[in-house]
């Protein structure tokens, strides 16, 4: 089950200045809110209420507790009378879960005939949401501010988002990353500082030589292969020369070997995404192609030749999106197709694309691989259905991480009959000129996550939490303004540690 567990908590400001009948009355309405949020059906987990916070030391003790709390992944919070904002600074200097701030409003509507001076003492949060937000700003706390009344679906649709990207990061602060073999040499765009890497964005991640994985495959039963080929010849169409009697059927057989050995190395590692590299495979007879496919579409999270930053993004673009239609991919840009305003990105790579964004079911194939020198391996091939996505990627930029983001929009592929690889192919916006023109500057790599579910608000939220430079590429996106933006985000971040 997605999420099981898990919840966000809620905490309502108030104070004791109007009385105890008036914190009764803010209590009663909290209840009625959150039972409201959970009944509505459109947040991914449960919200639970923890009560209303009158003094520091209400507000302290309620936030030491959400951090000590693992089923806790974040705080929601909304000032329901006025609720002076100097009781919650040391609350908010300890608070190390991500933070939403609910401006919202009991009511819907003003009740004009009825208002009297105790309803305003009661329902201030229009004045008090704006001190708790000038707290926030002076404290520079990261986090989402919502508004909206609290029964409307965009107001939930968004506090799903961040409930969704929270869990997220919680996820990601557990998140081990195994590498077989290192980077790739030479390529600059896919390394990176690891340690800065966990220290920020919470991931560990590790190396190990493929020699351990192929002890592991060594002891790969026969059943358990056999039992894995019945699972690919019920989940896809098998090619004629790798069904049973055919040719390179034994190159099926070592792709489930591989796929079975790589989910037990990965298990006993409590790894939670992955990285190969065709550079790296001593004793293995292909890249496990198949098996990187497969193992992506059940939520690990892959990077090609040892790019564990892609890999981590894509373990948790996929965990936010769990539930909802669309699925996510590890993808990389292809090659180019000018053709006007219809300019596009063929998506795909040598073997590893996931199988949750296919439009129809995978074939399985074996066909030759140019590079590695190693024999044919096995893979999934299809293309992707038409619709908007986002593409998005992090890389470091030695100060800091940046996360590039792009909303691209995926076209109508054409069949590779001599590249039998899985592909998507996508204009991003606004156009290819000044998509790619913009990903380019910014210094994105060829390698992306890429996901149907999700949109730019799950990122920016992301970014927000992590404390990292997020820069969206859309259709408002101009390369003058883009440059502007670069060169403005470099003197930010240069002067940001002063600001704290
Ligand atoms: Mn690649």
């Amino acid at each position: 089950m997605a999420f099981e567990n898990l919840e966000v908590w809620f905490v309502t400001g108030a104070q004791l200045l109007y009385g105890g009948d008036a914190v009764v009355a803010v209590d009663a309405h909290s209840n009625a809110m959150v039972k409201g949020l959970n009944d509505s059906g459109k947040l991914p987990f449960k919200v639970v209420y923890k009560g209303t916070a009158n003094s520091s030391s209400e507000v302290s003790a309620a936030f030491k507790a959400a951090n000590n709390d693992e089923k806790c992944v974040g705080i929601i919070t909304w000032m329901h009378t006025f609720s002076p904002a100097k009781m919650w600074i040391h609350g908010l200097q300890e608070l190390k879960k991500p933070l939403l701030h609910l401006h919202t409003q009991f009511n819907k509507e003003i009740p004009w005939e009825t208002m009297d001076m105790d309803f305003m003492n009661l329902n201030q949060s229009a004045h008090g949401d704006r001190e708790f937000g000038f707290i926030n700003a002076r404290m520079r706390r990261p986090r989402k501010v919502v508004v909206g009344f609290w029964q409307d679906e965009q107001t939930l649709a968004k506090i799903a988002v961040w409930m969704r990207v929270s869990a997220a990061w919680a996820d990601a602060q557990s998140m081990r990353i195994i590498r077989f073999g290192d980077n790739m040499n030479n390529v600059a765009v896919t390394d990176g500082d690891k340690v800065e890497a966990e220290m920020r964005l919470g991931y560990h991640v590790d190396e190990y030589p493929i020699a351990d994985l192929v002890a592991v495959m060594d002891q790969v039963s026969e059943a358990d292969v056999t039992a894995m080929l019945k699972t690919y010849e019920k989940e896809y169409i098998l090619a004629d020369n790798v069904k049973e009697g055919g040719k390179d059927r034994k190159q099926v057989i070592l792709a489930a070997r591989e796929e079975i050995a790589m989910r037990r190395f990965l298990e006993s590692k409590g790894a939670k995404a992955f990285t190969t590299s065709f550079d790296e495979l001593s004793g293995m007879d292909q890249l496990p192609g198949l098996a990187s496919q497969r193992l992506m579409a059940e939520g690990y999270g892959f990077g090609a030749e040892g790019d564990w930053k892609t890999a981590a993004l894509c373990r948790t673009m996929w965990y936010m999106g769990q539930g909802l239609e669309g699925g996510s991919s590890f993808l990389e840009d292809y090659t180019l197709n000018f053709d006007g305003a219809s300019s596009s990105i063929l998506q795909a790579h040598m073997l590893e694309v996931c199988p949750l964004i296919a439009e129809s079911k995978p074939r399985l194939e074996v066909h030759p691989l140019g590079i590695g020198g190693k024999n044919d391996p096995a893979r999934l091939v299809f293309t992707t259905h038409e619709g908007t996505g986002v593409a998005a990627t992090v890389i470091d930029m030695g100060s800091r991480f940046r996360l590039i983001v792009n909303q691209v929009d995926c076209i109508k592929s054409k069949a590779l009959p001599k590249l039998p690889v899985a592909s998507a192919l996508w204009i991003p916006q606004p156009n290819l000129e000044v998509g790619a023109g913009a990903w380019i500057l910014a210094g994105g790599t060829h390698h992306t996550s890429f996901s149907f579910a999700l949109t730019q608000e799950y990122l920016e939220d992301y970014a927000e939490i992590a404390g990292i430079e997020m820069i969206v590429i859309d259709n408002d996106t101009t390369i003058s303004n883009f440059k502007k933006e670069l060169r403005m985000n470099d003197v930010y971040y240069l002067l940001n540690k002063a600001l704290q």
